[in-house]
């Protein structure tokens, strides 16, 4: 018997041994394609040696300098190749071990800037129903997941949830999708008005929905109608990119696709591509001055913040997919990979909808193609696909949402950018497999 404590206790894994690009082999010889990436993060496959090696130099300078006592190099540098990079405005980065962590430090920086510019009564948060933020109980709390939530209840801060934007579900019978983003926009506002404009003190969205929808992009127009109702009442814009964001939908941050800016993004996953555990909150001048010039410290910290080794690992990360010119290559390969879905699946009779963004691409599942009615949760449709495609050598990762109380399925591909074009021939022959065998 294993003595890890695994996230499922009643399933075996195979044990990885060796990465190769785009593949993962187990210690029976078996290759899986990943075309998950994990969860959207190995953006560079499993083997990339300019990485390892950025890596190897920096455990043999420094591996780790605690933050209390200095900065440095890889972590200067990183930050300002974010900030050269980020939407206007983000001029700060805080730097943390994962996604969850940079939601919580994003949380507790709302919270302390109104306490710095004397407006203390902000405390309370807006987001989506069907979202996830991450699993520490501040993120948790602010995800609208009723499956991710349900048992920590009474553990969580109280946050008020809104519809989320999604076209496939939400979008009404003859509504435009101005109209749907009006209507939305519209909610959020009356929900501020309802808290009280001058107790909440941020608004947290996805730009692309990730892990609870399945790549979800928002309708054109939404995103700049919620940034003029923050604008209007004062409130922050938290946008959450650890999963899109890092080049994922084509672009370094999905924001930019929006044509919006925000005062805090978070990002992780891609940001170390899984070479080291990071992620990071950008923070915006406003957010940093009030700080600054108040107490001038952030009450918040983790022993391994701006991990040197993780930050060298990033930075590698991220200037290899600079050099390489890959983001234009994940909207050439994006467009390929729905392309192949859409004539593959584009009528099946159990998926519903395909949608996404770049190499961030999800499929909807669906009992009934007409009705759009989600299959029995006790099917467990999400479970089965994972299991045969892991059979088929594919990696992809379905998951189940809540739509109205219930479970749906999707499933998400996430793939690294590093792809030839045979990659996605690859992937949904595997996923034809799996779904014949599955549902
Ligand atoms: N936010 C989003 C949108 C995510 O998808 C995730 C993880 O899937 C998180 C936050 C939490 O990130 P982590 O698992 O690195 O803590």
């Amino acid at each position: 018997m294993s003595h890890v404590f695994h996230r499922s206790l009643t399933q075996d894994y195979p044990t990885a041994i060796k990465g190769e690009g785009p593949y993962l082999i187990d210690d029976q010889g078996r290759r899986y394609l990943d075309a998950c990436g994990g969860a959207a993060v190995s953006c560079l496959g499993h083997s990339d040696t300019a990485v390892t090696e950025a890596i190897r130099e920096q455990v043999g300078k420094v591996a780790y300098a605690h933050t209390a006592f200095f900065t440095t190099e890889p972590m200067e540098a990183l930050a300002d190749f974010l900030v050269e990079r980020a939407p206007a405005g983000l001029e700060s980065v805080y730097f943390v071990s994962g996604g969850s962590e940079a939601m919580e430090a994003a949380l507790k920086l709302a919270r302390q800037y109104f306490i710095e510019i004397g407006q203390p009564r902000r405390r309370h948060l807006i987001a989506r129903r069907q979202s996830y933020h991450g699993n520490t109980l501040g993120a948790l709390a602010t995800g609208g997941n009723a499956w991710r939530r349900q048992q920590f209840e009474p553990l969580l801060i109280d946050v008020s949830h809104v519809s989320p934007c999604y076209a496939y579900r939400g979008l009404q019978e003859g509504e435009t999708p101005e109209a749907y983003a009006v209507r939305l926009a519209d909610e959020l506002e009356a929900e501020i008005l309802h808290l009280g404009a001058e107790n909440v003190m941020a608004f947290v969205a996805e730009p692309v929905v990730g892990a609870t929808m399945g790549a979800v992009p928002a309708v054109p127009g939404y995103f700049k109608r919620v940034r003029e109702v923050c604008d209007r009442h004062g409130i922050l814009l938290i946008l959450d990119e650890v999963m899109c964001g890092m080049g994922r939908t084509g672009t370094l941050f999905a924001a930019e696709q929006e044509g919006i800016t925000a005062d805090l993004i978070t990002i992780a996953k891609g940001l170390g591509a899984g070479y080291q555990p990071i992620g990071a909150t950008l923070v915006s001048r406003r957010i940093r001055d009030a700080i600054a010039s108040g107490s001038g410290f952030f009450q918040h910290g983790h022993t391994y913040i701006g991990h040197a080794t993780a930050c060298a690992a990033a930075l590698a990360v991220q200037t290899t997919i600079q050099q390489r010119d890959l983001l234009p290559r994940v909207c050439e390969l994006g467009e390929g990979l729905q392309r192949r879905l859409t004539e593959r699946f584009g009528e099946h009779p159990h998926i519903g909808d395909i949608r996404g963004r770049g190499l961030f691409q999800g499929l909807e599942l669906v009992a009934d193609r007409a009705t759009k009615t989600a299959f029995d949760p006790e099917r467990k449709v999400n479970a089965r696909v994972k299991q045969a495609a892991m059979q088929a050598g594919l990696m992809c990762y379905p998951m189940g949402g809540t739509i109205d109380g219930r479970l749906g399925d999707h499933i998400l591909l996430a793939p690294p950018f590093i792809l030839e074009e045979s990659h996605l021939d690859e992937i949904v022959d595997k996923l034809d497999i799996a779904l014949r065998s599955a549902l």
